[in-house]
């Protein structure tokens, strides 16, 4: 006979085309795939989604929360090796991290205003100075 998926010859009596793979006798093959969806007997039956494994030793931490804090960069990168295994020693590392970031944003913030006010006073200051030549 022929497949009636890809059309080459194969035997009569088989249960899968050699050359595709497509399921010749469609009433002896599901009968042979009934047994496997199902679990045997006797099984409790786990669900497909298995929680992570999650280390006892997992915390929460100040220390690594500082140190995060400290440097944002390993911070991230302690989040992501550790948000599997240690949710919560990650979500330190995480909050760490942020606020480590909002306050170098506002110390930067204000470095840049207090360069920009610096340089005004040095100017007003030249300008004033220089005035006061031309004016003598
Ligand atoms: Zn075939």
């Amino acid at each position: 006979m022929f497949c009636k998926y890809c059309g080459k010859e194969i035997d009569e009596n088989a249960a899968f085309c050699p050359f595709c793979g497509a399921k010749q006798r469609d009433e002896s093959a599901g009968q042979e795939e009934q047994p496997r969806q199902t679990p045997p007997y006797g099984q409790p039956h786990y669900p497909p989604y298995q929680q992570p494994y999650r280390d006892p030793a997992d915390a929460r931490s100040g220390g690594f929360a500082f140190l995060c804090f400290l440097f944002p960069v390993i911070g991230l990168i302690l989040y992501l090796v550790w948000k599997d295994t240690m949710p919560l020693r990650a979500k330190s590392c995480g909050k760490g991290a942020l606020i480590g970031v909002i306050v170098y944003a506002v110390f930067l913030i204000l470095c840049i205003i207090l360069c920009v006010v610096a340089f005004n006073f040095y100017d007003d200051y030249y300008y004033y100075t220089y005035a006061r030549i031309l004016l003598s």
